[in-house]
Formats: C-alpha cells, structure tokens, sequence
C-alpha cells in the first residue's frame, strides 16, 4: 500500500473571511512548520451575504499580488465560491473565476437553503458542468445530501475534484460517515479528491489528521490524492498558473 500523504493544504481562510482570524502571513508561516509545499488560500467569496466578506477585486488582483512562491511554499490563488440557487449559480462573474488558480464551490445554509434530494441532486450536477469549478466543497455536509453513487459518476464525468474536509468530521452532522461514503465511491468510480483544513486559525492550516485516518481504513488509492504533491495539483487544476 502506497502511504496517503498530503502537502499542499486546498481550503484555508484569512482575515479576509471576516470570521476568520489569521493571516495570510500566519498561515504561510505555519503551513512551512508543518512541512506542506503548497497553501491554497480560499478566502469566502462576497455572496455568503454576511454584508462582511470581501469585494471582488480582492480576489481578481490576488496573482497580480502575490506571488507565485513565498519562501519557498508555492502559493495558489483561490476562492471558496457560494452556490447561489438550485441551478448552480456562483458568486462571481466568470472574468474574476478566471483569474483564479483554484475554485471551490461550496453550499452554505445561509446563502442557499437546502431543500429535496432531488434538488440538491441537480444543484451538484449543475456544479459539475460549470468548467470553472475545480473542486467540490464539504460535500459530506448532510444538509445539501445528494445522490451520492449517480452525482459523483457526474463529478468524474466532468473531471471535478471532491474534497475531503478535515475539520467538518467532529461538527458538522454526519459528516464523518457521509465523507467515508463520498470516499468509498470516488476510489470505486477513480475520481480524484483533495483533503483540506477548512482553517479559519493559523493552528488548523494542515491538519488533515481526521480525514487522513479514514482514508488509511479503506485503504484509498494515494494516487487520486490530487493535493499529494505540487506537481499533481498544478496538473489536476485547469486553471492554475502553471
Ligand atoms: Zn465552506
Ligand atoms: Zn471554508
């Protein structure tokens, strides 16, 4: 068995998320302690309608801004992306997700209130034919629930990348037992996943502990771990500066 590892973190916030308290110098400094090669910082796009996360050209100047490297960590520019109604509307125009190295798109109760199976079902098939999308988020969150076994055969039609959310296992409802499922069906099917932090504090940035444990138990494929090194990352993602 080949060993599970991953070393660019995919999910992770700043300040600029408004409930999250790091920076993005914080974060830089403690993934380079905890050893990962990559930080993807996927700060929440404007529509989670708090009236507080950050305007658009936040996330349009990010490569202009940052650069590629930072002391040797390769930095990828991101964004947490809400889906805004069942037809898979996202929260930022196609010219800003352009620029983009990385796009989650993710659900969130406050911004798109779940709704029948059959629904969130075509809300995920949406997601899965926007080509800007690169990877879904926490789908192991009980509250958009799909049809797990029919939408992920969608995720790899369309070459998506499903994450495994670290630190949505101890509170979000079921999400333990939804993600192992979710896992399950990506090695069955070959569909590529990313583990993440979901950091909102500096200390979260790399820990993928809970996520990694569960994946060992079904013993999943290392190689459709896409975060597992750089060089599978900048390939999996079709708009990343390469
Ligand atoms: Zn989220
Ligand atoms: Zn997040």
């Amino acid at each position: 068995m080949k060993m599970i590892t991953a070393k660019i973190d995919t999910h992770t916030h700043t300040i600029a998320s408004i409930h999250a308290y790091s920076t993005l110098k914080e974060n830089i400094t403690e993934a380079k302690k905890k050893g990962l090669t990559g930080l993807a910082v996927t700060d929440h796009a404007p529509g989670l309608g708090l009236g507080d996360t950050f305007p658009k050209t936040y996330f349009g100047n990010m490569r202009k801004a940052i650069p590629k490297f930072v002391e040797g960590l390769r930095i990828f520019k991101g964004v947490e992306c809400n889906v805004l109604d069942y037809d898979g509307t996202l929260d930022l125009p196609t010219t800003t997700l352009q620029k983009m190295d990385l796009v989650i798109a993710s659900c969130h109760a406050q911004v798109v209130k779940p709704t029948t199976l059959e629904k969130q079902d075509q809300l995920w098939m949406n997601i899965a034919r926007n080509p800007y999308v690169d990877i879904i988020g926490h789908p192991g969150d009980e509250a958009f629930r799909f049809s797990f076994e029919k939408v992920i055969q969608e995720f790899k039609k369309y070459d998506k990348i499903v994450e495994i959310n670290s630190s949505s296992f101890p509170y979000r409802k079921n999400a333990r037992k939804n993600c192992q499922e979710i896992a399950l069906l990506c090695k069955k099917y070959r569909v590529k996943i990313t583990i993440s932090s979901d950091a909102h504090f500096y200390t979260e940035i790399g820990n993928f502990e809970e996520a990694l444990k569960m994946l060992e138990s079904i013993d999943f494929p290392a190689e459709l771990i896409v975060n597992r090194d750089l060089e599978s990352l900048t390939a999996a993602l079709t708009h990343c500066e390469k």
